[in-house]
């Protein structure tokens, strides 16, 4: 077991520090005060990182950090912390290691015994799910597809019996393919491109896979997420069998028959007082 605690150490810290993904308003003051603070500011792309330090003014080296020099830049911000140097990392947009590079640095920092801390912001996934509509308390995030048509079907096709929400990201020229591939797969479920956050041209598209042919892709421009409801639950309120081992499995884990009930009418759809009654008759 290891403890790691950022704030109560006195140890240098490398601060994962999430950026805008459209409106700069979106960087925090924490996120600004920070890079101040940082002896060193490791990102993916020199370029773009600098552009958001000149609007707010901050002046710090910079090194690149991604995904073809990962490893050699980790060892060099390690060699910086070893000297007693905190350090920041970016990614272009976001929250890094998240469809971008900064896992292989985060391990090699943690391996090497010093904090990781993060400085929170937009991500396009949190963004694009919360204005969904569809439901968010479970979902999976898969991230980027496979290019190749067969891999993608693959991946697809297990997704298939999933009941959580599922997002993907993916890159504007290939939105209509990869919307043909969900059709085919996800057939009749809901689904919604969320283009542009917290841009201009923000815009949320919320219809049924059925209807993609309609959609004219050559609207469908800038950068999307990708949002699919989950597999429809067969489990109906027949199923008492089922729910009664559920709600079993709950209570072993130690929670209340209250709180069972909550979570599985959640997990599964049904209404909690139905769990619950089902629970008092048969244990009566
Ligand atoms: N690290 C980022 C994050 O935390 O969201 C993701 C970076 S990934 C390389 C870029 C993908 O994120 C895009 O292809 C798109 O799917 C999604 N994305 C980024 N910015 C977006 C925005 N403003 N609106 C919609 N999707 C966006």
């Amino acid at each position: 077991m290891e403890y790691s605690s950022s704030y109560k150490s006195n140890l240098p810290i490398l601060y994962l520090v999430a950026t805008p993904i459209g409106n700069l308003q979106d960087f925090s003051l924490r996120a600004i005060n920070t890079l101040k603070q940082v002896n060193l500011i490791a990102c993916e792309d020199t370029r773009v990182t600098a552009k958001l330090l000149n609007h707010y003014e901050i002046d710090k080296p910079l090194l690149a950090c991604h995904e073809h020099n990962e490893q050699e830049a980790s060892i060099k911000i390690v060699e910086i912390l070893n000297n007693g140097q905190s350090v920041a990392y970016l990614s272009d947009a976001g929250y890094p290691l998240i469809s971008d590079p900064g896992h292989r640095l985060v391990q090699n920092v943690i391996n090497a015994g010093f904090p990781v801390s993060t400085i929170g912001g937009s991500s396009a996934l949190l963004n694009a799910l919360a204005a969904s509509g569809l439901a968010s308390d479970h979902f999976y995030f898969y991230g980027f597809l496979p290019v190749k048509a067969s891999e993608r079907t693959q991946v697809l096709k297990s997704l298939e019996q999933f009941a959580d929400t599922l997002i993907f990201y993916e890159a504007p020229h290939r939105i209509s393919e990869t919307l043909k591939a969900l059709a085919e797969v996800f057939k009749d479920r809901r689904f919604v491109i969320a283009r542009e956050l917290t841009k201009i041209h923000e815009e949320i598209i919320r219809g049924n896979l059925l209807e993609v042919n309609t959609i004219n892709s050559e609207n469908l421009r800038g950068e999307m997420v990708i949002i699919v409801e989950g597999a429809p639950q067969n489990i109906s309120e027949n199923n008492d069998i089922y729910l009664l081992n559920e709600i079993d499995k709950l209570l072993k884990i130690g929670l209340s028959l209250k709180q069972s009930c909550e979570v599985l009418s959640v997990q599964l759809s049904i209404k909690k007082n139905y769990l619950y009654q089902l629970y008092i008759k048969e244990k009566q």
